[in-house]
């Protein structure tokens, strides 16, 4: 490690944050957290306990009523100040993203882009929530609609995108008026935690963002789920513990926000632009390892392309240089565990097993760190675990298609809905798969989706709620409808 990551790593507060005083566990008890491309401990932190939990949902609730009587303009300048030291911190918190993460810098400095400008949005849309004024239909009274915040919330994140899937929820939160408990995955603590000190040098009050790691993720989280003065929780993470909490919610009958898996299809049709839709398949599979929610899962290429597809993108992946995040020209960082390197490989057999060929990778690399080799998989047979199962890995799986019709089956085949890719050049067949493809969200000849202007979320099992775009702030708002006589009788 380097003297500048020590320095670092060393400036980067290692306790709980709540009501505005970083402060140990309860019993003064820590954790390690890992890089994923050496495997060494770089730094102790605390490890909250569950009466720790509720000391930050105690803190949350103090800050409540004046944090949600506070105008939207200061709430709003709060929130661009908190984006400003985002960007002129941006070097620090890519660095400490890829130790703790393992994406490559330069992909750590692009989260860092797109992570504040989460900030930077809700600053703007703070000031903008709006009610309505008018006489029922009968003429005899008035209607007034206001929108409050919903109240203190509980904010869950994973370890794919330690920044921004932090921003996407604490700046809504705060633009909106509500006070907060966050909890950052147990595996990439520290670049919500620098987040946090930014927030505070920004002026956000005592208590109302608290910060809590934990390895106890499921007692502490039961604790403040079940516990009456909450309203609001707002998870991103797999489907299977979003399914599990969204049943501890259903107690309170608590708002929800859930941002869960994904299975993305990536359609070629023979008539794309083949090199745009290449370049597009390495964005939508590679970026962030593969380790994103919006990874495309399944390339689903019409059978008279496949062969050049298969062909241009292998050329593409062989290039590609794996290494740790921080040294120059590395494209493919670790995958985040040993379990998840255990998985890509699991899902690689039986796909082979069932008649896949492997066109490079395909193979865990024997290095210290957990890697997986990028990998290309064709002819990829029906029934694959690989086609159902999220892989979160370098790993291209491309099955073909005959027709529009079987494109349309082959990818709504899946009980998962975020996004779907679509590479077209007919416009028509475009519009129609808008409108058969069934995802929250779509690449139309693009690779891409995420922006802080857009609501990002899926449908089916890929979750509930919208996070950005105008969307982005009313989950975390409630409506209240209040009738007055006509005040003209
Ligand atoms: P995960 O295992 O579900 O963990 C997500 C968060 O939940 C972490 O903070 C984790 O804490 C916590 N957690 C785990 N078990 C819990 C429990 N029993 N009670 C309360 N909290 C618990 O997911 P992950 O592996 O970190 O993230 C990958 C998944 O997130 C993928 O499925 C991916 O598709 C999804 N994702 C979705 C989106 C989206 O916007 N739709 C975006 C990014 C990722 P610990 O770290 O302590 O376990």
């Amino acid at each position: 490690m380097s003297t500048s990551e020590s320095d670092l790593l060393a400036s980067v507060p290692d306790g709980l944050y709540i009501g505005g005083r970083w402060r140990p566990a309860t019993g003064h008890t820590t954790f390690g957290v890992t890089d994923p491309a050496t495997g060494e401990v770089v730094k102790e932190i605390a490890d909250a306990t569950v009466e720790d939990g509720v000391a930050a949902l105690d803190a949350a609730c103090d800050a409540y009523e004046s944090w949600s009587r506070t105008p939207a303009r200061t709430r709003a300048e709060i929130l661009r100040r908190a984006f400003d030291l985002v960007r002129a911190r941006k070097d620090d918190l890519a660095l400490l993203m890829t130790i703790e993460m393992g994406k490559p810098l330069a992909e750590s400095l692009g989260e860092v882009a797109y992570g504040g400008e989460f900030l930077r949005w809700f600053s703007e849309e703070a000031a903008h929530v709006q009610g309505r004024y008018g006489a029922n239909p009968e003429g005899t009274g008035r209607m007034i609609v206001t929108q409050h915040p919903v109240g203190p919330c509980y904010l869950i994140t994973p370890w794919n995108f330690p920044l921004a899937m932090a921003t996407r929820k604490i700046a809504p939160a705060l633009a909106a008026g509500c006070t907060m408990v966050v909890k950052p995955a147990s595996q990439t603590p520290l670049t919500t935690l620098l987040l946090t000190r930014l927030l505070e040098d920004a002026g956000v009050p005592a208590g109302v963002v608290n910060v809590i790691t934990t390895t106890a993720s499921g007692p502490v989280s039961e604790a403040v789920i079940g516990d009456p003065r909450l309203r609001k929780l707002s998870f991103t993470g797999s489907t299977d513990v979003g399914r599990r909490l969204l049943a501890q919610a259903a107690t309170g009958v608590l708002r929800t926000s859930m941002e869960l898996g994904g299975n993305a299809p990536f359609v070629v049709f023979d008539d794309a632009d083949l090199d745009k839709a290449v370049d597009g398949a390495i964005a939508a599979k590679f970026r962030n390892i593969g380790e994103a929610c919006t990874a495309a899962n399944r390339f689903i290429v019409q059978a008279s392309v496949a062969d050049e597809f298969a062909r241009r993108v292998t050329e593409r992946v062989t290039a590609f240089r794996t290494g740790r995040g921080t040294e120059e020209g590395v494209t493919i960082g670790p995958l985040i565990d040993a379990r998840a390197v255990e998985k890509a490989d699991e899902l690689v057999r039986d796909a082979v097993d069932r008649g896949a060929s492997i066109r490079v990778g395909g193979e865990k690399l024997d290095r210290a760190g957990t890697f997986y080799a990028a990998t290309v998989l064709t002819d990829v047979a029906p029934g694959s675990r690989i086609l159902r199962d999220e892989i979160f890995g370098p790993v291209v799986a491309i099955v073909r298609f005959t027709d529009e019709d079987d494109a349309v089956r082959i990818a709504n085949d899946t009980e998962f809905g975020l996004v779907s890719y679509v590479y077209t050049r007919d416009l028509a067949r475009g519009q129609r798969m808008i409108e058969r493809l069934e995802t929250g969200m779509m690449g139309l000849n693009v690779g891409v989706v995420s922006n802080p202007a857009a609501p990002f979320g899926g449908w089916k099992l890929s979750g509930l709620g919208r996070e950005g775009g105008a969307e982005g702030i009313h989950e975390y708002l409630q409506t209240k409808y209040t009738l007055t006589p006509d005040p003209f009788s």
